[in-house]
């Protein structure tokens, strides 16, 4: 029997209800990253470090919520926090007491001088190239090939092309003129990058980067690279922003804190409240300063909702403290040396990145530096019969071809569970 019927032979309700589901929704899915092929589980609940499909398979899971998840599921201090706040409604319409005191947990936390907040990630880039462009009163924004800044128009080029071209909208849909001003460069590579700023310079309103990239496997920046590209943005005038959805959950003062760089505008969202949708502009004061009535536009029904809000400051500050991380890191490093050991034991070509809470495995010879070495190097026919291996024996092992996230939850138990299944997995794909 192969990965795949054994797939289909334990998910025979998921393929119900996708059948089902494609009759009302495009792909049976809310999210094209929730799709795959032949079909996509449909989870039902989920409890610490473990959720259930409709079919009744228990999973380890090691996605948790594409990173939101670092509490763990239904965290019973935030089922709490919900329940509380649920009964002081859900949301007021007029500004709410509780956001200050969450504007200055993540001032503090992260080195910034102001917030403002917002639901998703998507809508936390957006309104921060607005601000850069209003700022600098330029049009152009740089941003790097493979990495993702949520679902609007503007960012969304290169993000991952199959074909290795300077230019690839990644959605039809979306005018070339509003494309026109978005130009893309390769990661790490700052030869590259200040070849194109010396031609564009002086109309770029920013650079956005995922500071450590996770949107295409994982891979960290050079420091050094940083380094040029915070001072060329000096030299012609463009802001620095460091979209942290990802990050800013992964390392306790984001990859901001652990660079020790201080970039003008930074993103939050995903896990900085517990697992509701919460998303954050924050910055330089004099930059933030250009958002007001009449001025920058900002706005969102949503925005700052008592719900969101009083998790998220549980969140923050009573459960994913230093100590926490502490506790998260260690179980990531025990998960990396368990891949490494498996490359070792059965001689096989396995890169292994990890930051954080975070990392992946990268079936490829060399590490990559970028999307482009990702897409040449990688063995991705391996890389996916190891997916399908992995959910058959029951472990959610990462996002797809993203990277795994520990939460407090998680135990040593579970890391030796996910090793032991991932060498059998490595095991039956080189014999
Ligand atoms: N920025 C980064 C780095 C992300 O990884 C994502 C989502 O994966 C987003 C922005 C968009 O966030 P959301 O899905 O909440 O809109």
């Amino acid at each position: 029997m192969t990965i795949i019927d054994n797939y289909r032979k334990y998910t025979s309700r998921s393929l119900s209800l996708y059948r089902e589901a494609r009759s009302v929704m495009p792909y049976g899915v809310s999210s094209n990253y929730r799709y795959w092929e032949p079909y996509p589980i449909y989870l039902v609940k989920g409890k610490g470090s473990r959720v259930w499909d409709v079919d009744g398979n228990e999973y380890i899971d090691f996605n948790m919520g594409f990173g939101v998840l670092e509490v763990g599921h239904s965290h019973p201090r935030i089922v709490e926090e919900v329940r509380r706040a649920v009964e002081d409604s859900t949301i007021l319409g007029f500004e709410y007491e509780k956001s200050v005191e969450l504007a200055k947990i993540i001032c503090n936390r992260y080195n910034v001088d102001m917030v403002r907040f917002s639901s998703t990630g998507t809508e936390a880039t957006m309104h921060a190239i607005r601000i850069a462009r209003a700022y600098t009163k330029r049009k152009k924004i740089i941003k790097f090939e493979g990495h993702y800044h949520g679902s609007h128009d503007q960012l969304l080029i290169n993000v991952n092309p199959m074909r290795l071209e300077s230019r690839v909208p990644t959605s039809p849909g979306i005018p070339e003129e509003t494309l026109s001003n978005t130009l893309v460069a390769d990661w790490n590579d700052y030869e590259g990058f200040e070849r194109l700023v010396r031609v564009h310079g002086n109309d770029v309103a920013a650079v956005i980067m995922e500071p450590v990239a996770m949107n295409m496997g994982l891979i960290p920046a050079d420091l050094d690279f940083l380094k040029g590209v915070f001072d060329l943005a000096r030299d012609y005038g463009f802001l620095v922003i460091f979209d942290e959805v990802k990050t800013g959950g992964k390392f306790y003062s984001g990859a901001s804190g652990y660079y020790g760089l201080k970039p003008d505008l930074v993103t939050l969202g995903k896990a900085i409240a517990g697992g509701l949708p919460l998303s954050v502009v924050a910055g330089r004061r004099d930059v933030l300063g250009v958002v007001g009535p009449g001025r920058v536009a900002h706005g969102g029904t949503f925005n700052a909702n008592p719900l969101s809000v009083r998790v998220a400051i549980v969140t923050l500050r009573d459960i994913l403290t230093e100590g926490a991380f502490y506790y998260m890191n260690s179980l990531s490093e025990e998960l990396q040396k368990g891949y490494e050991d498996i490359a070792d034991d059965l001689d096989i070509d396995l890169i292994v990145n990890r930051w954080g809470v975070s990392g992946t495995i990268i079936p490829a010879e060399i590490p990559p530096k970028n999307y482009k070495e990702i897409v040449r190097n990688t063995d991705f026919k391996t890389y996916s019969l190891y997916f399908y291996s992995m959910l058959t024996q029951k472990i959610i092992p990462m996002a797809y071809q993203e990277q795994w996230t520990i939460s407090i939850a998680h135990t040593s138990e579970d890391i030796r569970n996910h090793i032991e299944k991932a060498y059998d997995t490595f095991k039956l794909i080189k014999s």
